[in-house]
C-alpha cells in the first residue's frame, strides 16, 4: 500500500469523485451472504441475483436447510439467476466445506486473516475468482482489496495505467499500488459507473470525459 498516493491515481480518483461524488452501493449482507450471493452473480445481471438470493432465503431458513436441500430443488429455487444446475451444487459444495473447516456457517475469521491469506481462502473455492473474492474482503471487512471487473480493467488500460493487454488480476495490483486502501471503495465504484456510462467498451464517449486529457487511449478523437 502506498504511504503516498500515486499523483496520477490522485486526480482520478479526485475528478471521478466531482463528477459522480461519493459513491453508494447496494447495502452490504452479512459475510455470509454476501459470500452465497457472489456464485449467484456469476454471468448474470444484480437484478436476476438478487432475485434469486430473495427467493432462496425465502424458502431456506438457514444455511444448513440450504445444504440440506435437495439439489434440484435448490436449483429450482435460484433459477432466476442464471446456471442454476452449476450454481447450485457449488452453493452446496462451498457450504459442506465451511462446516467441515470451521464448525459453523460463519466467516468471521477472515476479518483476523491477512488481507492476502483470506483472498487465498475465498478464491480456492470452485467458481469464486480475485473479484469477488475481493468484493466480500473490501466491503464485508473493510480489507485492502481491490475489485477489478472489466469496467475498471478497461478504463484502466484505456487511461494507461495498465498495459493494453494486462490481466484484471494484474490491474487489481496495479491500484493496490497505486491508491491509499481509504479510496479503493469509492475508486472502484467510480471506475465501474465511468465504464459503463461514459468509457463504454464500444464507442466510448470521450468528447465529454472529465479523464480526457489524463487519458493515453490512442482512439481517443483529438
Ligand atoms: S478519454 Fe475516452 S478512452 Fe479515455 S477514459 Fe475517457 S472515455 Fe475512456
Amino acid at each position: 500500500m502506498p504511504e503516498q498516493p500515486d499523483p496520477r491515481a490522485a486526480e482520478i480518483y479526485r475528478r471521478l469523485l466531482a463528477a459522480y461524488g461519493e459513491p453508494t452501493w447496494r447495502p452490504f449482507y452479512a459475510p455470509m451472504d454476501e459470500l452465497v450471493l457472489t456464485f449467484l452473480s456469476q454471468n448474470t445481471s444484480d437484478l436476476n441475483s438478487g432475485r434469486a438470493f430473495g427467493a432462496l432465503r425465502a424458502r431456506y431458513p438457514t444455511w444448513q436447510a440450504v445444504l440440506d436441500a435437495p439439489v434440484a430443488e435448490l436449483a429450482d429455487t435460484i433459477r432466476s439467476g442464471g446456471l442454476a444446475q452449476q450454481k447450485a451444487p457449488r452453493i452446496q459444495r462451498a457450504l459442506r466445506r465451511i462446516l467441515a473447516e470451521r464448525g459453523e456457517f460463519n466467516l468471521d475469521f477472515l476479518a483476523n486473516l491477512p488481507t492476502e491469506e483470506a483472498l487465498r481462502w475465498l478464491t480456492s473455492f470452485d467458481g469464486i475468482g480475485h473479484k469477488t473474492a475481493s468484493i466480500v474482503l473490501l466491503f464485508c471487512f473493510n480489507k485492502p482489496a481491490f475489485p477489478v471487473d472489466t469496467h475498471v480493467g478497461r478504463v484502466t488500460r484505456r487511461l494507461g495505467l495498465a498495459g493494453p493487454k494486462d490481466a484484471e488480476e494484474k490491474i487489481k495490483g496495479l491500484w493496490e499500488g497505486l491508491a491509499p486502501a481509504a479510496w479503493f471503495y469509492p475508486l472502484h465504484l467510480n471506475l465501474i459507473r465511468h465504464g459503463r456510462e461514459v468509457c463504454h467498451a464500444q464507442r466510448p464517449e470521450c468528447g465529454v470525459c472529465v479523464l480526457r486529457d489524463a487519458c493515453e487511449y490512442p482512439q481517443k478523437p483529438q
